[in-house]
């Protein structure tokens, strides 16, 4: 069977491996010319949102036997409201280094592989896929989703980052949640080390001029002292698919709308949408069937998303307040209690409204 792979990111990475495995050797390109984002940054795979996968990391390697060698472990986790903070301890998840290096996701993953990619090709779905059995997309974007008619969209906007030099605390993140400049996003300092950080501020429904007055605003708020070395931009849009197969076609990654739409960099279900794609082909089974818990995941977070934009900064404030009552922060840290079910019943307590979606 032919069996080609557009892009070699998480998903398209995780697919040709299991491919591989299965038998199949798949042509896999890659318009740049190494795998990974041309910035380096630091990613948090926080645990606390995938209810009932409690340890991602583990989950891969066991279920998908997926290895990933992660930076360091989360065991702080600080969200700051305008004038609230709150602190959540505990195993909490991991940092994992995206781009380019020898120690990030894409560079471990395609250290494993055994067919070759073709590296600086950008290939055109629509001329390629009659070539070929069966093709993965994985370009991690929406774009042929859109001609293909099939995408509705969720989230666009800016994402804008910084690597910093200085003095950081290595297994502690930092999330800043204000109307004033991360509107309906957030703002994220995660560590590589003790020696370098990534700050982003993800921001949605802004133009690119509008980010730069956001990151300002940002940056002065927070009073950043730190060095930076170097800057990224990035826009993005997120959407949910009607189906994620069409004719040949197998969506995957950020491109077939597997990404989490609160602060987690969509690492897991990214791989795993790759995995799935693999195994369908093979084995010849049902994707949608076999993603289903990856999309009605997702659809939480997404709806959680939704939830905290409807708070002005009052409400963010009185959120972090309620992570103050005697163990409702220990239900989060401890994934007894789901996080999205938990803070989705906080923001019920706040808005008065009831969410039908995260009732459970
Ligand atoms: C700063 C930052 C913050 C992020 N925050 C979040 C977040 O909060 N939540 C979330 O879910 N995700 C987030 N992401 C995105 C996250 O990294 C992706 O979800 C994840 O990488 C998905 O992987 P993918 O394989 O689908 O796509 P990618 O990793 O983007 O890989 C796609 C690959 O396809 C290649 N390609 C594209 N078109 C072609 C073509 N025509 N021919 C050949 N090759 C092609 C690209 O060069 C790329 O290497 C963030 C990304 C950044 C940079």
């Amino acid at each position: 069977m032919r069996v080609a792979i557009i892009g070699a990111g998480i998903a398209g990475l995780a697919c040709a491996l299991e491919l591989e495995k299965l038998g199949i050797t798949p042509d896999i390109y890659e318009q740049r010319y190494k795998a990974g984002d041309l910035a380096p940054f630091s990613a948090a795979m926080l645990d606390i949102n995938l209810a009932p996968v409690d340890n991602q990391l583990k989950h891969l390697e066991k279920h998908y036997k997926l290895k990933l060698q992660p930076l360091n472990k989360i065991k702080k986790v600080v969200i700051h409201s305008p004038n609230n903070k709150i602190l959540i301890s505990g195993r909490l998840g991991v940092f994992v280094k995206m781009g380019q290096d020898s120690d990030s996701v894409q560079q471990q993953w395609i250290s494993k592989l055994q067919t070759r990619v073709k590296f600086k090709q950008h290939v055109d779905y629509f001329k390629i896929r009659n070539k070929y059995d069966r093709i993965v997309l994985a370009d991690g974007s929406l774009n042929i989703p859109i001609q293909l008619n099939i995408y509705e969209p969720t989230f666009k906007g800016w994402v804008r980052g910084a690597y910093l030099t200085g003095n950081f605390e290595p297994h502690k993140a930092e999330f800043w949640l204000d109307r004033e400049f991360a509107r309906e996003g957030f703002g994220c300092l995660t560590p590589f080390n003790n020696k370098s950080a990534s700050l982003v501020l993800q921001v949605s429904g802004i133009t690119r001029q509008e980010l730069h007055d956001y990151w300002n605003t940002f940056i002065n708020k927070i009073g950043f002292k730190t060095v930076s070395t170097g800057y990224f931009e990035t826009e993005f849009q997120t959407g949910r698919l009607k189906k994620h197969v069409v004719d040949n076609t197998v969506i995957v990654g950020q491109a077939g709308g597997f990404v989490e739409a609160i602060w987690s960099q969509g690492i897991y279900s990214s791989a795993v949408s790759g995995i799935e794609a693999a195994r369908c082909i093979v084995q010849k089974e049902d994707y949608e069937k076999r993603i289903k818990h990856l999309v009605k995941t997702n659809e939480r977070i997404y709806n959680l998303r939704q939830r905290l934009n409807g708070l002005d900064n009052n409400g963010l404030d009185l959120l972090l307040k309620m992570f103050k009552i005697p163990g409702v922060k220990q239900l989060a840290a401890a994934g007894s209690c789901s996080g999205i079910k938990l803070i989705s019943r906080l923001i019920t307590g706040i808005s008065g409204k009831e969410d039908r979606e995260n009732v459970f």
